[in-house]
């Protein structure tokens, strides 16, 4: 499991983490703020850009943003560990599965279906990774503010996609995966 589930905490802790004002997407530095928290500051950038007159479409696709839900949100995962890797996020800032309410919880579990049906029309692959970490000791990148990934695995992907010095070769780019998940969310 090691080599499967560090790479998140890696690329996390090598970027978003070290970076002033974590999960503010250059686009939106307009956002005067920082809560300190990577998922929390994207979504608050998100919306102060919107708020400010740039259409949703173009601050949502600048933070990665594929879906709102009620409690959740969907994002695209800046440092994929393969193409299709997306989170959902709950808005509230907690750091583990037990302390969000029902109704959140059953939000968190119904969008990761979704995504697993969107996953498979959309890449076909193999298999799927949905991993919740709780805890920096478990590899959570993001210890603060649970987060669930998703995503698509196929056989032998560890081979071709894990390369050195955090480098990855990825079928497709961030805009590409974006506009596909995001056109393939408006469906339903
Ligand atoms: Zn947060």
């Amino acid at each position: 499991m090691d080599h499967l589930w560090t790479p998140w905490r890696y690329a996390y802790v090598t970027s978003a983490e070290t970076k002033a004002r974590p999960g503010v997407p250059d686009s939106l530095s307009a956002w005067p703020g920082d809560l300190g928290c990577v998922f929390c500051n994207l979504i608050a950038s998100v919306d102060f850009a919107i708020a400010n007159g740039m259409s949703a479409d173009q601050a949502e696709a600048a933070g990665g943003l594929v879906h709102r839900g009620k409690h959740c949100y969907i994002c695209l995962n800046a440092y994929p560990y393969t193409s299709g890797h997306v989170m959902v996020v709950p808005f509230a800032h907690l750091d583990s599965l037990v302390l969000l309410d029902t109704d959140t919880a059953h939000e968190l579990i119904d969008l990761a279906q979704r995504t697993e049906r969107l996953l498979e029309r959309l890449y076909h692959p193999h298999g799927f990774n949905f991993g919740i970490n709780v805890g920096r000791a478990a590899g959570a990148g993001v210890a603060g503010h649970l987060h669930l990934h998703a995503l698509p695995r196929w056989a032998g992907d560890t081979n071709f996609m894990t390369t050195i010095a955090e480098t990855r070769i990825l079928p497709e780019d961030l805009e590409t995966t974006w506009k596909r998940m995001r056109a393939a969310f408006a469906e339903k």
